[in-house]
C-alpha cells in the first residue's frame, strides 16, 4: 500500500491499532480450517465507532475493500480477504467494551470486539446469564456471532443469536453510523433493520455494537448422556423431557458412535461416557432457576435429577434408550461436555473431512439420516459417518471423516457425497446452512438453493447499501 495511505490509517487508528508486516498479518489472512488465505493492505483494529467511520470513509474514497473480522474462527471463509490484496481487515478484537449491563431491563450493550466468554464471566457476576454457547467461547467474539448469526448449544432454549438481539450499531460503507441501539422488546417503526445486518456476514456493514437480551442465571442443571435406539428415539427422547422439564431443556446434542471412534483416537485422554460406545447416543442438560430444584431430598436424589432420571427410566423400559449415565459433579458433567465440545477439533485433526451444517423439520431428522447413511455407504463403505450436533433445534453437522489408509481417493468422491447431502436436505425441505452461514464455501450452492427471485432480492439490498460492493465481496451473494 502507497505509504501516503498506510500514514492516513495510522492517523485514524494510531500506530498500535496497525499491522502491515507478512509476520503481525499472517493470522488474520487465515481461516481457523486452514482452508482459505488471502492479502491485506494491512489489518486495522479500531477502538472506537468513530475510527471505524473513518476507516470506512476512507475504504469509500481509495476503493478499498474491507472485511471484518472477530475471533476468526467462522467455517465459511467469511472472514478471509481474496487474493488480491486490495483490502482493509478490519479487526474489531479492541472495540471490547461493555458499554451498560441493564439488570432491570435484563440486557446488556456490548462493543462488537467483546470475546463471548467475557461476556458469560461478566454477566454472571451480577447474576445473570448470557445463553449463547459455542465451543469457540473462548476466541470468537459478539461481532462474528452476530455477522453469522450464531446458533451453538443453547438454541433449543433460547434461540440464535438473532433471538437473542435487541440493537445494533452499525457502520456503512462511506462511514455513516446507523444507532440502532435499543433496549426494546417491542418496537414496530418501519423495517427491520436489525434483523437485515444479523446474518449478513460483513458484506452489508460493519456491527459495532449491540444490545442483546439476558436471562436470569440457571441455579441448578442435570446432564445426562444416553445410548438411544436410533435417531427417531432421539427426537422421542427431546420432547419426553422438554414436557417433564416444562420447556427446560438446554441442551441436547446427537452423538453418534463414530462421532467417538475419531475423538477417542485423537483425544484418547478424554474419558468415555458409557461402557461401551453405542451406535447413537445423546448429551443432554435440563436446566432450572430455582435453586430449590438442584438440592438432594434425603435419598440424595434432587428434583432436577430426578426429572432426567424417571424420564431416562420410562424411556429404557419403552426401548427408546438403551443405557444412560447421569453427571454426578460438576466434573462428571463437563467430561460429558468435553466429549461434545472437542469434536470438531478432532475432525480438524482427520486425513480428510467433508463437513456441513444442515437443519431440518425434526419429523424428517430419522428418515433422512438413514438415508444418508445408506447413500454415503454406497459411494464409499469406510467412511467414518459423523452427523452429530444440535439436534434439539434440527440442526445437523453431516461431517464425513476420512482415514488415511482406508480412504485414499476420498477428495474424488466429496462431489458426490455433497450432491447426495444437498438432494437429500432439498427433498426434507431443509436448509444447507443452519448456523455457520454462507462466506465463500457456500456461496455457489446458496444460488442453486434460492430462487431467481430471491437471489434478485438480496443482490438489490447489498447494491442499496454498499453500490460499489466494497462490504467483504465474494461472500454470500
Ligand atoms: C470449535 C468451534 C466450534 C464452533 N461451534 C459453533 C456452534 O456451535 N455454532 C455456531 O453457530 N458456530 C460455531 N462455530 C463457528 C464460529 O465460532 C461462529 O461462526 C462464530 O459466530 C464466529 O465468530 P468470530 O468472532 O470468530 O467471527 P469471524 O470468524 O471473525 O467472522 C465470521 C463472519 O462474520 C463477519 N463479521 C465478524 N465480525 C463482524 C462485525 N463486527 N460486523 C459485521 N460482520 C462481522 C465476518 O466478516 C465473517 O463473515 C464454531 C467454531 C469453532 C472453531
Amino acid at each position: 500500500m502507497p505509504e501516503a495511505l498506510i500514514n492516513q490509517l495510522a492517523d485514524i487508528v494510531g500506530n498500535a491499532g496497525l499491522r502491515t508486516g507478512n509476520d503481525d498479518t499472517a493470522s488474520f489472512l487465515t481461516d481457523w480450517h486452514g482452508q482459505y488465505h488471502g492479502q491485506a493492505l494491512a489489518v486495522v483494529m479500531p477502538e472506537t465507532t468513530a475510527q471505524v467511520a473513518n476507516i470506512m470513509a476512507f475504504a469509500d474514497v481509495n476503493d478499498i475493500v474491507v472485511v471484518p473480522q472477530g475471533g476468526n474462527t467462522g467455517f465459511m471463509g467469511g472472514a478471509t480477504p481474496d487474493a488480491d490484496g486490495r483490502t482493509i481487515l478490519l479487526s474489531l478484537r479492541r472495540m471490547n467494551r461493555i458499554r451498560e449491563i441493564d439488570a432491570t431491563n435484563m440486557s446488556m450493550t456490548v462493543e462488537a470486539g467483546c470475546v463471548l466468554q467475557s461476556l458469560h464471566e461478566e454477566t454472571e457476576k451480577q447474576g445473570l446469564y448470557f445463553p449463547l454457547k459455542l465451543a469457540a467461547k473462548g476466541s470468537c467474539t459478539i461481532g462474528g456471532n452476530l455477522g453469522t448469526n450464531a446458533g451453538g448449544l443453547n438454541v433449543v432454549r433460547y434461540g440464535t443469536t438473532r433471538e437473542l438481539t435487541l440493537g445494533l450499531e452499525v457502520v456503512l460503507m462511506g462511514g455513516r453510523v446507523l444507532n440502532m441501539l435499543s433496549g426494546l422488546r417491542k418496537d414496530n417503526t418501519g423495517y427491520d433493520l436489525r434483523n437485515l445486518f444479523v446474518g449478513s456476514e460483513g458484506t452489508l456493514g460493519v456491527i459495532t455494537a449491540a444490545t442483546m437480551k439476558l436471562f436470569p442465571q440457571p441455579a441448578a442443571r442435570a446432564t445426562a448422556f444416553a445410548e438411544v435406539r436410533d435417531v427417531e428415539a432421539a427426537v422421542a427422547l427431546l420432547h419426553r423431557l422438554q414436557a417433564a422439564s416444562g420447556g427446560g431443556v438446554e441442551a441436547f446434542e446427537l452423538i453418534p458412535a463414530d462421532i467417538l471412534h475419531v475423538l477417542f483416537h485423537h483425544f484418547p485422554n478424554i474419558p468415555q461416557p458409557l461402557a461401551t460406545r453405542g451406535k447413537m447416543n445423546v448429551l443432554m442438560e435440563i436446566a432450572s432457576t430455582n435453586p430449590a430444584s438442584g438440592i438432594a431430598d434425603d435419598t440424595g436424589q434432587s428434583p432436577l435429577r430426578t426429572i432426567i432420571e424417571e424420564t431416562l427410566g420410562a424411556a429404557l423400559e419403552d426401548g427408546l434408550v438403551l443405557d444412560a449415565t447421569i453427571a454426578a459433579s460438576e466434573a462428571q458433567r463437563q467430561a460429558l461436555w468435553d466429549v461434545r465440545e472437542t469434536a470438531p477439533e478432532s475432525h480438524k485433526m482427520s486425513a480428510g473431512v467433508a463437513r456441513s451444517d444442515i437443519s431440518l423439520p425434526q419429523s424428517a431428522l430419522a428418515p433422512f439420516y438413514d438415508e444418508m447413511v445408506a447413500g454415503i455407504r454406497a459411494i464409499d463403505p469406510n467412511l467414518w459417518i459423523c452427523g452429530y450436533g444440535h439436534i434439539g433445534d434440527g440442526n445437523l453437522h453431516f461431517n464425513l471423516i476420512a482415514d488415511e489408509k482406508s480412504n485414499a481417493d476420498f477428495d474424488s468422491k466429496k462431489v458426490d457425497l455433497y450432491e447426495l447431502l444437498y438432494e437429500k436436505v432439498a427433498k426434507y425441505n431443509g436448509s444447507i446452512s443452519a448456523e455457520h452461514g454462507i462466506g465463500q464455501t457456500k456461496r455457489a450452492q446458496l444460488a442453486k438453493v434460492k430462487s431467481p427471485e430471491i437471489m434478485d432480492v438480496m443482490r438489490a439490498i447489498k447494491a442499496s447499501i454498499d453500490p460499489k460492493n466494497l462490504m467483504n465481496p465474494g461472500k454470500v451473494v
